[in-house]
């Protein structure tokens, strides 16, 4: 029954498509966002078909960004000769918020998983390789210690090693099955300064 009346009810629905979003929680959001003031929730709208409209891959790391290469690997203070290579975009924000890794990064945007149908071509990998045609000295895999990120970890190390550029995979400090960005700073940077050569 539509007691709230139909753009309340649109507003809740849509919400409520979000992730980690249940109903419950749509409709406090709801009320919330009715309850804010009218600048406020323009802001919110603007920011949001902003992000979605203006927002790119580096066309060096293939992270999510606004510019045609990102702030880090624009950055000269980084050391390009190291690049690590992480999941997704989320990831790579949960290594940079260690404040400590000072390489560049490559965003595959996803995980080899043939149980899901997602093979070496679905995800960045083409574009990696092409990277270490350039001066590249060591390539860190920190994909997740899941099935699939093992799976994919395994796969680059057989394609890198014959190009003679150093391999190593951080160390298994992050839980089995763990997600990268759920993980805290410190087990992360060990897991970093724990990484082994394959
Ligand atoms: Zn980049």
């Amino acid at each position: 029954m539509d007691y709230y009346g139909s753009q309340i009810t649109k507003l809740i629905e849509e919400l409520s498509k979000l992730p980690g979003v249940g109903s419950k929680s749509a409709q406090r959001l709801a009320f919330h966002i009715i309850n804010m003031p009218v600048e406020q929730v323009q802001s919110l709208a603007d920011a949001m078909v902003h992000a979605k409209t203006g927002v790119k891959y580096c066309r060096e790391c293939f992270t999510l960004t606004d510019s045609d290469l990102c702030p880090i690997c624009s950055s000269e203070k980084r050391n390009h000769k190291v690049i690590m290579v992480v999941e997704n975009t989320r990831d790579l924000a949960a290594y940079e918020k260690t404040g400590k890794y000072e390489g560049v990064y490559h965003v595959l945007h996803g995980a080899i998983s043939p149980m899901l149908g997602i093979g070496p071509n679905d995800i960045k990998l083409k574009e990696l390789m092409q990277r270490l045609q350039g001066d590249v000295e060591e390539v860190i895999i920190a994909t997740n210690s899941s099935l699939e990120g093992e799976t994919t970890a395994m796969y680059i190390s057989k394609l890198i090693k014959p190009t003679g550029i150093k391999v190593t995979r951080i160390a298994s400090g992050v839980p089995v099955g763990g997600d990268l960005e759920y993980i805290d700073e410190v087990t992360l940077l060990r897991a970093l300064e724990g990484r082994t050569e394959l």
